[in-house]
């Protein structure tokens, strides 16, 4: 091989990179050579002209000093290094491992290794250890040798809480004005939004403050109407920050700070950091949830109807076609959703409040009204009354939503109904 044209010791160790454990490509090739040596063939590294990767080895120094400036004023404990080759490097390594039937080690990881361990030194040195994690870095640091370019991803940090809503007039997300689309027009005050608050406009400012990143994305576990309270536990959320400089945050001072700046509006509870594997969890998992509902019926009815009702609503699968409410924004479709429990009692001869636990997905306004047929059975078709929801309250939304749970115990008790607090009024 060596004979053949040169080969830097890095080279020429990644190639026989099974070979020796604990050692570095170096130590390895520069052994080889020396072995060579001994049995009388002297061959001279010259780094600058070795046939894989024309001396690239050289600039290690200067990449680890470039990321190291990049990384300025962001902080980070987990970094992942990246390069991108040039087809010559590529297609040099690539005949050599075909001519002599090398199994090697390519030569992009061997780059990334050697850049990344003196960029670490350099780091430990100012005080700041850090590791390399492959899978879910905090950092990403990309190096393109062609073009020299070395460039810097932040990868964003994620909030997780549970959120409680004391009002009756905020949807969970900014919501932009539907007739300027946010630019600001007469109908919309040149606000650019319908709702001038929202849960998250609520929750996010802060943590985008502390962590100087440049923009929020609010992920929550389903959502309630805007007219509907949230209570109980609350509803989990993830806030994800976009590019990040600052990770470590006082979570419970901040808390404390958003509470008391959206008081009588929105409160959170349980705020943690944790993996963006949680917000496909908060995404996919269809959570039972428990409802409180004042009802309206059009007529007077007595107690036994409301018990006789709900009796034959407990435990029952209900077909429920898209809401008419909704199906301008959401496929229409007929999905089965069971009511797991449900029960109620008359406040007046026209009015109830109900409790249902229910599989996440059923809509209860429609479960109350029947939504003109479209939901089989409901509150109205079995009394053969029309009813309508006045007042909604989410009182739970059950699931285990953090793959890691804590030890100590979530505030969403397991088989702790609330139901038993109904009964005898
Ligand atoms: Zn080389
Ligand atoms: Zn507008």
């Amino acid at each position: 091989m060596l004979a053949e044209g040169d080969l830097c010791d890095h080279c020429l160790g990644r190639a026989f990179a099974h070979l020796g454990r604990g050692l570095r490509n170096v130590q390895r090739g520069r052994a080889l050579r020396t072995v060579l040596n001994m049995e009388g063939h002297v061959f001279v590294e010259n780094e600058q002209s070795c046939r894989v990767c024309e001396g690239i080895f050289a600039q290690v120094q200067q990449w680890a000093t470039r990321a190291l400036t990049a990384v300025e004023g962001i902080e980070f404990r987990t970094y992942l290094m990246g390069t991108r080759v040039t087809p010559a490097i590529e297609s040099a390594e690539l005949a050599l491992k075909e001519k002599y039937e090398l199994q090697g080690e390519p030569f992009k990881q061997e780059f990334n290794r050697e850049v990344g361990r003196l960029f670490g030194i350099l780091l430990a040195e100012r005080g700041h250890p850090v590791v390399v994690d492959f899978l879910d870095p905090e950092i990403v640091l990309l190096m393109d040798i062609e073009k020299s370019e070395l460039s810097l991803r932040i990868n964003p940090l994620f909030i997780y809480g549970r959120y409680k809503k004391f009002v009756r007039t905020i949807p969970q997300t900014k919501w932009p004005c539907r007739r300027c689309r946010g630019r600001g027009c007469p109908e919309c005050n040149f606000t650019g939004k319908t709702y001038q608050e929202s849960v998250e406009e609520l929750i996010s400012p802060p943590l985008l403050r502390e962590t100087r990143g440049t923009a929020t994305a609010f992920h929550g576990a389903g959502r309630e109407d805007i007219d509907a309270l949230m209570l109980g536990t609350g509803r989990p959320f993830v806030i994800e920050i976009k590019e990040p400089k600052v990770r470590t945050l006082d979570l419970e001072k901040l808390q404390k700070e958003i509470n008391e700046s959206a008081a009588g509006k929105v409160e959170v509870s349980e705020l943690q950091f944790v993996k963006g594997s949680v917000v496909e969890r908060l995404k996919n998992i269809e959570a039972e949830k428990v409802y409180e509902a004042k009802v309206r019926f059009a007529e007077p009815i007595t107690s036994e109807q409301l018990q006789e009702v709900l009796g034959r609503l407990h435990g029952t699968m209900i077909e429920q076609r898209t809401p008419t409410r909704v199906v301008h924004r959401r496929a229409d479709l007929v999905r089965t959703r069971r009511v797991l429990e449900i029960s109620g009692e008359l406040l007046n001869p026209t009015e109830a409040l109900i409790t249902v636990r229910c599989e996440g997905g059923l809509y209860i306004k429609e479960l109350v009204s029947g939504d003109g047929g479209r939901t089989r059975p409901s509150v109205s078709e079995l009394l053969g009354i029309p009813a309508e929801v006045t007042e909604l309250n989410v009182l739970e939304v059950r699931g285990d939503f953090l793959q890691n749970p804590s030890p100590t115990p979530s505030p969403t008790r397991r088989g702790e109904s609330p139901f038993p607090l109904r009964e005898g009024g």
